[in-house]
């Protein structure tokens, strides 16, 4: 949505936009191995140079001269369009469009997991029960961790335990830090994310975090927060910021093939493409009906 109201610092208009897509290999360029005419793929939409300082770091998704999908070049909101050979991953011949199309979000909350850490030492606090939340908090019950969803509505919430939140904290009722104070012995969860993108929870979040934790980052806001050195010192906190994803998405067909993580119900509808202004317009009508709205491109 911030792409399509041009709030995206990154996308300008021109662009075909559409980040999350998947479809059918109908041709392939010289010197291709690794797809085939007739396979069915899903598209990483970050496209990396592989030879500056980030990508020879293994940092892909934060490359010197980036490009992304939708973003910075025309992406997925069309019935054709040409990818490097590099971009598709290959999927399992059960797995149907919808569920592939979740693989790039899911790469977003596997990233700053990857990079905050967590496994099953973890309680995790997610700020915010949208799309972000939401998977955030799957992939982190799926790496065993305990997961415990933040957010000022209530109906989000009751979403985010239908997704295995295993506490939510209505935060327009209580405060955060009371309703995480009894995590980890008292000492606070030991993985806060912020995927409400809001300047302020970051210094919640150093104060609410347990020493030894670690922040992830995925906001993109200019605005300054406050935040003292003393807690993160005192704590000895991590502090990641997390973008796009690096090379993940194999990984998260994998989850979604063998049944790790069971996204369906994210879905809640699809519509023609030739429909898209009134799925647009009932994602802005309807934020608590709506998680992700699908466009099915096969028929333009
Ligand atoms: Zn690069």
């Amino acid at each position: 949505m911030h792409i399509l109201h041009g709030s995206n610092p990154f996308a300008v208009y021109p662009r075909i936009i559409g980040h999350e897509f998947a479809g059918v290999v109908e041709a392939i360029g010289t010197g291709v191995t690794s797809v085939a005419e007739g396979d069915r793929v899903v598209f990483d939409p970050v496209v990396s140079c592989c030879t500056c300082y980030p990508c020879r770091a293994g940092r892909t998704n934060v490359c010197a001269k980036l490009q992304v999908f939708g973003v910075h070049r025309d992406g997925g909101f069309r019935s054709h369009i040409a990818v490097p050979a590099a971009n598709a991953v290959k999927l399992p011949p059960e797995m149907d469009f919808g569920l592939a199309t979740l693989a790039e979000p899911f790469s977003i909350a596997a990233n700053v997991l990857d990079r905050a850490g967590c496994g099953p030492l973890d309680t995790a606090l997610i700020y915010g029960a949208g799309t972000v939340g939401i998977t955030v908090v799957q992939v982190a019950k799926m790496l065993c961790a305990r997961g415990i969803v933040a957010d000022i509505d209530a109906e989000r919430l009751e979403r985010a335990k239908d997704f295995g939140a295993d506490h939510v904290i209505h935060s327009a009722t209580m405060s955060v830090a009371d309703g995480v104070k009894g995590e980890t012995d008292g000492l606070g969860p030991t993985l806060v994310i912020d995927g409400a993108g809001i300047p302020a929870l970051l210094d919640a979040a150093c104060k609410v975090v347990s020493p030894a934790g670690s922040i992830g980052l995925l906001g993109f806001s200019a605005a300054p927060c406050n935040i003292s050195q003393q807690e993160i010192v005192r704590k000895e906190l991590t502090l990641v910021g997390s973008r796009l994803n690096r090379g993940m998405l194999p990984r998260v067909v994998q989850w979604l093939a063998d049944g790790s993580l069971k996204p369906e119900a994210m879905i809640t509808q699809v519509f023609d493409a030739r429909e898209a202004p009134v799925a647009f317009a009932l994602i802005e009508k309807e934020p608590q009906n709506t998680l992700k709205v699908q466009l099915d491109f096969s028929q333009s």
